[in-house]
């Protein structure tokens, strides 16, 4: 932990994977952030040994410059975990490798006393590990002291996040549940933008002038990790909710970072006028907006009454782009309802998700 000067400490931290589409927008993000400072970046032994600015130069994807603090930061292998012990005061991972490698890398952070924020979805399925939205299951991080025992650990953990696409529709029918509309069906088209892919992801003969339908893993993740993040823990595990059955059609299109969703809901009995359902998104608040945490916006749901919204160009960024952003309320003549949600895919639903995560950890008081 070092000085800021003043009252407040900040946090060192590491970025792995730093070089990366999600990892740059840790470094974009993180600069000047009032809790953290990045003092530690790794990435594959590709980039191991260079400046950070020598490691991303050609495919730095930022539209600000690399921040001075980080530019010079030699970068490390990720696989040297024992480089960032004593440094780090915690890890974000976002590294894109083989599932079985990253949830052993992870799991070798935390043992070594470091906890680690991942968008990998390699431990989302780890009964132990908490799968957060922190306006949503914020009480999931209650399960840490008991995944600590399970491992041994005295200080590390693993927090994971979501699939980068949740974030645009789950929010939205979280706030409903949450009013006591029980959703028991739901069937959701994503429109995914390329930058979900990393870099340089998917080839522009593949996508420019084009939808491919089809993102490997990606529906089976859509129709599962709701059920974990709407579930409950018994006995150090989680247990799944069996509330809600979900269909997903997942999508590439050519957008480059906004991940849209159509969405179709039904409810179990009670069902919303749309005038309630306006109400209640306008209204919802949770955790991370009574606490003030840094990176959580203002309002997390955003409903914008114009037929033609929301859109990615014009509507990604509003409040930090960390907010979910609505539309196109209206009758569904299957189901009962159905809506259009937009969230920006690598900062809510993946640097700045996990900049969010680590935020509500630490005034948690679990770091
Ligand atoms: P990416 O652009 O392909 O970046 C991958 C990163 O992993 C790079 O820093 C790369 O380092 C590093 N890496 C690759 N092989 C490695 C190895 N063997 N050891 C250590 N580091 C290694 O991928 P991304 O889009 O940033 O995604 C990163 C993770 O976040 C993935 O798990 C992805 O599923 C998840 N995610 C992505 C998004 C999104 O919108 N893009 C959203 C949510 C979650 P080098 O530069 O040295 O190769």
């Amino acid at each position: 932990m070092i000085s800021a000067g003043f009252a407040m400490e900040k946090l060192n931290v590491g970025v792995i994977g730093a070089t990366g589409m999600v990892g740059q927008n840790y470094v974009r993000l993180l600069e000047g952030h009032p809790w953290f400072n990045v003092v530690f970046v790794a990435a594959s032994e590709r980039s191991a040994g260079k400046k950070y600015s020598e490691a991303v130069a050609g495919r730095w994807q930022m539209t600000s410059p690399i921040p001075e603090s980080v530019k010079d930061l030699m970068v490390f292998d990720a696989a040297k975990v024992g480089e960032a012990e004593g440094e780090c005061d915690f890890i974000f991972s976002a590294v894109e490798m083989d599932k079985e490698r990253v949830r052993a890398l992870e799991c070798e952070y935390a043992s070594h006393g470091m906890p680690v924020f991942s968008n990998s979805s390699a431990h989302r399925w780890t009964d132990d590990v908490p799968m957060l939205i922190p306006e949503i299951n914020p009480r999931h991080l209650d399960i840490i002291p008991a995944q600590k025992k399970n491992h041994g650990w005295s200080r590390g953990f693993i927090v994971v996040k979501p699939n980068c696409s949740l974030q645009s529709y789950l929010t939205p029918v979280y706030a409903l549940i949450k009013e006591g509309y029980s959703v028991d069906r739901m069937i959701l088209t994503t429109l995914q933008a390329v930058s979900g892919a990393g870099y340089p992801g998917v080839a522009s003969l593949d996508i420019v002038d084009n939808i491919i339908p089809y993102i490997g893993g990606e529906e089976e993740k859509s129709e599962k990790e709701p059920l974990k993040i709407l579930g409950s823990i018994k006995d150090g595990r989680f247990v799944n909710s069996d509330s809600m059955k979900v269909s997903a059609h997942c999508n590439r299109v050519p957008v480059v970072d906004g991940h849209t969703a159509c969405v179709s809901l039904g409810f179990k009995e009670k069902k919303p006028s749309l005038e309630e359902i306006l109400s209640i998104w306008s209204g919802f608040k949770a955790l991370p907006q009574e606490l003030d945490l840094p990176s959580a916006p203002k309002q997390p749901i955003i409903y914008i009454a114009e037929n033609n919204r929301p859109q990615p160009r014009k509507d990604r960024d509003i409040d930090k782009a960390m907010a979910v952003v609505v539309g196109r309320v209206r009758p569904c003549n299957v189901f009962d309802i159905r809506f259009v949600g937009l969230s920006h895919n690598t900062v809510r639903g993946a640097a700045g998700g996990g900049i969010l995560n680590a935020e509500l950890a630490v005034k948690k008081k679990l770091i």
